[in-house]
């Protein structure tokens, strides 16, 4: 077999506000087909490390790659337009809109980034075939075929929920970005989200940030455990529950 191939990669990444130091120096190598978590206590630097993967902020220092390329400078949208990344912040549920609507809008915006649609069908007539494609996919491993000509607004909240997951899928990323993703949810809306992220994120690159422990060590393949912008640890969900330097950062964080 190849060597593991890396799909996100952060190197010496750090973010400053001020004299106070949010992220400091995170090295972070994902595999393809990883599901990796970042855990870590309030104040830890998750997010501030979430917003500098999605391009919403940019670091002090440090660099981002996605397959190779350095993104470093480039805007969210440019991270999505070149097919490296997705994640729930960056997309939206059009409520006037049914369920196959919201997702073809969100497989065009991969196709056409930021050209119009317009141009490109022009440019490409055979465009909206993989459109279609991808969309039918989408609602066929969502379970959301039944609900495909409803409208967003009338969704259960599960079935809201798939089409969110839908709407990254749509985009067939290569690195899904989830920020806390069962934050206000109950315990079964949290269960039915981890069983959903174990059904059809199985084959994607996931970066998860997540305050949930439980949760994190049942879905991941490894753990990166931030404390005061520094990484403090990282293995798989035995490894972190093992480690003392982890269960130093919580209790004395
Ligand atoms: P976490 O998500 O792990 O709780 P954050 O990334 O939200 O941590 O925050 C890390 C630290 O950075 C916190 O001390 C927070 O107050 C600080 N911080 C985050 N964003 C800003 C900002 N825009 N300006 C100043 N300080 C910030």
């Amino acid at each position: 077999a190849e060597a593991e191939e890396t799909v996100l990669r952060t190197t010496g990444l750090t973010k400053r506000f001020g004299a106070f130091t949010a992220v400091d120096r995170v090295d972070l190598a994902v595999d393809r087909g990883e599901f990796r978590s970042v855990i870590g206590p309030n104040g830890a630097g998750k997010t501030t490390l979430f917003n500098l993967i999605s391009g919403a902020m940019t670091p002090t220092e440090g660099t981002i790659t996605l397959s190779g390329a350095d993104v470093t400078d480039r805007s969210p949208a440019e991270r999505v337009g070149a097919n490296l990344a997705r994640s729930f912040q960056l997309t939206t549920v059009f409520n006037g809109l049914s369920v196959r609507e919201n997702l073809r809008l969100a497989a065009q915006a991969r196709d056409f980034g930021g050209m119009s649609a317009a141009r490109r069908l022009f440019a490409d007539p055979d465009g909206f075939e993989g459109i279609n494609g991808r969309t039918d996919t989408v609602l066929d491993d969502l379970g959301l075929r039944p609900v495909a000509d409803a409208q967003a607004s009338d969704l259960s909240y599960g079935d809201r929920r798939r089409l969110e997951v839908g709407l990254v899928l749509a985009t067939d990323p290569e690195v899904v970005l989830l920020d806390e993703p069962t934050a206000g949810m109950s315990g079964d809306e949290t269960d039915a989200t981890i069983a959903l992220f174990e059904d059809v994120l199985a084959e994607q690159t996931v970066v998860l940030v997540e305050h949930n422990v439980d949760l994190v060590m049942r879905v991941s393949d490894r753990i990166t455990t931030l404390n005061a912008g520094q990484v403090v640890a990282t293995g798989t969900p035995e490894e972190i529950a093992a480690d003392d330097r982890v269960r130093d950062a919580y209790l004395g964080g």
